[in-house]
């Protein structure tokens, strides 16, 4: 029997969570199961994503533009998508129930694998990825979780949903994670429209980027020559799939399968 599994976008062709995952499947020796790609546009995620069950599969990840949908679809969820109010990972019970999770959210927390407790944490962003973070470093016990964001009164809307301070400015903080799409494309100024400078840069313990790319963002490459400890988007990615994977299978994750997956193009 096979087990089917995938990644709900639109577009999705790009995404690096089949290859991942399959790699993860293969090395677990879980024969029947499959990850594909299933592109899918804003209008049809509803009555696609409700047929899943019946084609076979598990679960499925969600990515953008979907998770907001993904969560309103779902008949149950967990407190933090809701809290979040986005779902990255859905799973489906054998009569069709859809349970939504953010994996998001432990999975940024177990990339960074160190403690935060009394920490000062600066959050770039107020999408959906920067609600996740902000939802975790406050979960991980930051002292203080600020928001920068390019439309400042999104910044102030976040923060005052989510218990954050809003900034005109990004400041100095022990960690910083990048939740923008900033450096998805190269650019020169990379760092500019993130606000930041080589100075500041030099204030951060430890620099996150949720952003990967076929090369290293300015803002890593920066961020390691200022000394930072740098976690970069696939750190990230294969520590949420990571989580998505062991709900589906109840498997301990391959992590550094994994990485090498996720790495190898
Ligand atoms: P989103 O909801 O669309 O939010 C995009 C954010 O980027 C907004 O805050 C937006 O600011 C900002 N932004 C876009 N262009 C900008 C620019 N030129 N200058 C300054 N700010 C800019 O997206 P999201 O879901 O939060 O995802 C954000 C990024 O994280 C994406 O690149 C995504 O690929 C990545 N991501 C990675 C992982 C992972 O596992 N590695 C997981 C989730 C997301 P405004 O409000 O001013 O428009």
């Amino acid at each position: 029997m096979t087990h089917r599994l995938g990644v709900l976008g639109w577009p999705v062709a790009h995404s690096r969570s089949p290859a991942m995952h399959n790699a993860a499947l293969a090395a677990l020796g879980l024969r029947g199961w499959r990850y594909q790609a299933l592109p899918v546009p804003p209008e049809l995620f509803a009555e696609t994503t409700r047929a899943l069950p019946d084609a076979g599969f598990r679960g499925a990840n969600v990515t953008i533009p979907h998770k907001h949908a993904a969560l309103a679809l779902a008949d149950s969820a967990s407190a933090s998508a809701r809290a979040i109010g986005a779902a990255n990972t859905l799973t489906f019970a054998p009569g069709g129930a859809i349970a939504a999770e953010n994996t998001d959210a432990p999975g940024l927390l177990a990339a960074i694998g160190e403690p935060l407790k009394g920490r000062r944490a600066l959050v770039l962003g107020a999408g959906g990825s920067a609600r996740a973070a902000v939802w975790a470093l406050h979960e991980a016990g930051a002292a203080d979780v600020a928001v920068w964001n390019r439309t400042r009164s999104r910044a102030e809307a976040l923060a005052a949903e989510l218990g954050a301070r809003a900034l005109a400015a990004p400041e100095p903080a022990d960690v910083l994670v990048n939740c923008t799409a900033v450096g998805l494309r190269p650019a020169d100024d990379e760092l500019a429209q993130l606000g930041l400078f080589h100075d500041l840069l030099c204030e951060y313990a430890l620099v996150v980027d949720l952003v990967y790319r076929g090369s290293e963002t300015q803002l890593i490459g920066a961020a390691r020559v200022g000394g930072a400890r740098t976690l970069d988007g696939l750190d990230v990615l294969v520590a949420q799939g990571a989580l998505s994977l062991e709900s589906w299978t109840g498997r301990p994750a391959p992590l550094q399968t994994m990485r090498l997956a996720v790495r190898a193009r």
